[in-house]
């Protein structure tokens, strides 16, 4: 569903991401974990089109994104991406949050919009806030109502970036239990993390990035038996 085959960016003279090559499978969870500044979250904005690439290949459902004349609309439908800061309009209710998307870009009729918005409410756990304004949810469930504004465009893939950095602690167990499900469920997903126990439970495949390379990768078991000093270091100091 996605490769990266030695892809570089630069931003200015700053090559930030150097060479990397990875490939994400229908069905798997991703996770990519590394310290601040080793490029995560370039790689995953890469993905969906929202950073050009400068160099090697990328190709993400089957468009090539390193070839000019991409259609960088069709692929954000394809590819939704949910960001730590969820940005919910404050002046829609959660079920009109979510419509708003499929209403705009897919142009679906009223009915099927809140159809559909009720359905996808569900999948996060919140049928009761479909009329609930973002002001009234906690963090943990506006976040959840940005998770389901990205399934109501029924995306192949979806990119999670640091999506429970801002919440309390006892807010983020709800919005991973939400991620959890949904690949249980068979979505295929990337996700950035720093809750290293979940990326260790959910992860198909886990990739440790350094310096803007892939350092290390496999499984979960990385963690356990890190191959190299800086992987070494940086379980030591996350759990
Ligand atoms: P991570 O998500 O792993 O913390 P990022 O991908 O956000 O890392 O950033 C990697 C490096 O790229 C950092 O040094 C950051 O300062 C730099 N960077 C990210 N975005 C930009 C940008 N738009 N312009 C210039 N530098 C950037
Ligand atoms: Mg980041």
């Amino acid at each position: 569903m996605v490769r990266f085959e030695d892809v570089r960016k630069a931003f200015g003279t700053v090559e930030v991401l150097r060479g990397i090559s990875l490939e994400v499978h229908r069905g798997d969870v991703t996770v990519l974990i590394g310290r601040s500044g080793s490029g995560k979250s370039t790689a995953l904005r890469c993905i969906n089109g929202l950073e050009t690439i400068n160099g090697g290949r990328l190709t993400v459902c089957g468009r090539k994104l390193h070839e000019p004349g991409v259609d960088l609309r069709a692929l954000r439908q394809e590819v939704g991406i949910v960001f730590q800061s969820y940005n919910l309009f404050p002046h829609l209710t959660a079920a009109q949050n979510v419509m708003l998307a499929p209403r705009k870009v897919k142009r679906i009729g009223i009915r099927e919009a809140r159809e559909l918005a009720r359905e996808v409410l569900a999948q996060v756990g919140l049928a009761d806030k479909a009329e609930a304004y973002p002001e009234q949810l906690s963090g943990g469930q506006q976040q959840r109502v940005a998770i389901a504004r990205s399934l109501a465009m029924h995306p192949r893939l979806i990119l999670f970036d640091e999506v429970t950095s801002a919440l309390d602690p006892e807010l983020t167990g709800e919005v991973l239990r939400v991620i959890e499900r949904l690949a249980q469920g068979g979505m295929t997903m990337v996700l950035v993390t720093h809750e290293m126990g979940f990326a260790r439970s959910v992860a198909d495949q886990l990739v440790f990035m350094h310096q803007g390379t892939v350092w290390e990768a496999g499984s979960g078991d990385i963690l356990r038996d890190p191959q190299t000093p800086e992987l070494r270091q940086f379980v030591g100091n996350g759990l």
